[in-house]
């Protein structure tokens, strides 16, 4: 099958590059020229584990190119999927300006019957509007499916070829069955292709991302609840995962969510329910919740060492919003190294994938270092924002003699505490006791 790909980031590169691996011929269409000209010469633009070997596959064979035309990059194809940002807009909403600018273009484009597809996070009605859009200048027949994306960053080529289920919203039974077509190699193992209407399916993903949020914030709570009362939130998270309503994923407390999803979607989800005059409460509670999270190791930074901190030096680990990716949007460490750089602190910082991206937004005003230790090296402290699986077992006499006061602040829980007592460290972590 010929399809085309409308925005190249996280999730149409990896679509585009997923289809191809199944036999179709891709082209990726994105308005980024420097990011098209990277991907013709076989540069990957992002870190994603897995998807080089794809991506170089795929070229190689033919099935995958790239272009920055829209018109030469949809003609013959017979599915057009938009994987165009919706980031938040002023008031919370989903800015569809992306989705619809490109709608518009596509009209007097198509040749031949063909199924765009919204893969991006939309609000409900999008698929309406989509429609309304192409048709003002459409002489072809065509479908608006929506049809959801579930991935994670860092484990996103195997959510893509293996995922759950696979959401298709779409009234026409002529689109079901291309959709259908299309994903049967993805779901050989026989997990379900949900077909509904586009509005559901719209609200499917914002649920299913809210509901993680929230799960996330929930635990978070309870953490915080452990510290007043002298509970150990590791052993309240495995009283409860254990249960099988509840499951064991999403229950690690920590410094909050981040990422260009949960945050956005949250807000988006809460400002379409006030656009329907229903205040979907819980939404605004996790929201202001999550905030303050995130900036917990700075309570416990001033419980050490008094509220003035300037002249410190403190190591960060980890930068990106979740290990595996690069991925810096919403993630918790940015605003704990703004709130440090303000109080005059010096900051010596590793990740294993990410600094390239925080450079560009903070230059020379932190260091990166080459590694773990280096950052440690003379700061006064660690602290821990992102849980990279390198950090989870250091050589603790190395980092003891790299720190000069012995302390860490564990932002995700990393370390056990009896560990951390045996080799003499002073350690704060979330939703457990201090370790003095
Ligand atoms: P992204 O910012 O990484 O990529 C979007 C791409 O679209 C960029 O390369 C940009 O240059 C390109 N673009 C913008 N305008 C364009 C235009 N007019 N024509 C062609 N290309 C254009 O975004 P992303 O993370 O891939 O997210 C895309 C959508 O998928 C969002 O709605 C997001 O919420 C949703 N989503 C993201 C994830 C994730 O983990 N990143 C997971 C599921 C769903």
């Amino acid at each position: 099958m010929k399809i085309a790909v409308v925005g190249t980031g996280y999730v149409g590169l990896v679509t585009g590059t997923c289809f191809a691996e199944t036999g179709n011929h891709v082209t990726c269409i994105d308005i980024d020229v420097k990011k098209v000209e990277k991907l013709k010469n076989k540069i990957m633009p992002i870190y994603e584990p897995g998807l080089d070997v794809l991506f170089e596959r795929n070229i190689k064979q033919g099935r995958l190119d790239f272009t920055t035309n829209l018109k030469e990059g949809i003609k013959g194809a017979k599915i057009i999927f938009l994987a165009l940002p919706t980031p938040p807009g002023e008031d919370g909403s989903a800015d569809l300006r992306y989705i619809l600018g490109v709608a518009e273009e596509l009209g007097p484009l198509l040749e031949q019957y063909t199924v765009i597809v919204d893969k991006s996070t939309v609000p409900v009605g999008t698929a309406d509007r989509v429609t309304a859009k192409i048709a003002e200048h459409a002489k072809v027949e065509f479908s608006v499916v929506s049809n959801p994306e579930f991935l994670r960053e860092g484990v996103a080529v195997d959510d893509f070829m293996k995922p759950d289920r696979v959401v298709i919203g779409t009234r026409s039974e002529k689109a079901k069955k291309i959709m259908e077509e299309l994903y049967a190699p993805l779901v050989r193992q026989g997990n379900p292709i949900i077909t509904m209407d586009e509005k559901s399916a719209e609200l499917t993903k914002y649920a299913a991302n809210s509901f993680l949020a929230t799960k996330i914030t929930f635990m978070n709570e309870i953490a915080n609840m452990c510290e007043l009362v002298g509970a150990d939130v590791d052993m309240v998270r495995k009283g409860v995962g254990t249960d099988s309503r509840i499951g064991k994923r999403f229950l690690f407390a920590g410094i909050g969510y981040g990422g260009s999803c949960f945050p956005k979607d949250v807000q988006a989800l809460a400002k379409s329910a006030r656009e329907v005059n229903y205040n979907f409460e819980i939404l605004n509670a996790v929201m202001s919740k999550n905030e303050t999270q995130k900036t917990k190791l700075i309570d416990r930074l001033k419980e050490h060492y008094g509220d003035n901190l300037k002249g410190k030096t403190f190591a960060i680990w980890g930068l990106a919003f979740k290990p595996y990716t690069d991925d810096i949007r919403e993630a918790p460490a940015l605003i704990n190294i703004k709130i440090l750089l303000e109080a005059g602190v010096k900051i010596k910082t590793y990740d294993p994938e990410a600094m390239e991206n925080v450079k560009e937004q903070f230059g020379d005003s932190i260091e990166f270092c080459k590694d773990e230790y280096d950052a440690a090296e003379g700061a006064d402290a660690l602290l821990i924002m992102t849980e990279w699986p390198v950090f989870r077992t250091p050589e603790f006499d190395r980092l003891k003699s790299s720190l000069k006061d012995n302390v860490i602040f564990d932002g995700r829980n990393l370390y056990n505490t009896e560990t951390m007592a045996e080799n003499g460290f002073t350690y704060y972590s979330i939703g457990r006791a201090t370790v003095k």
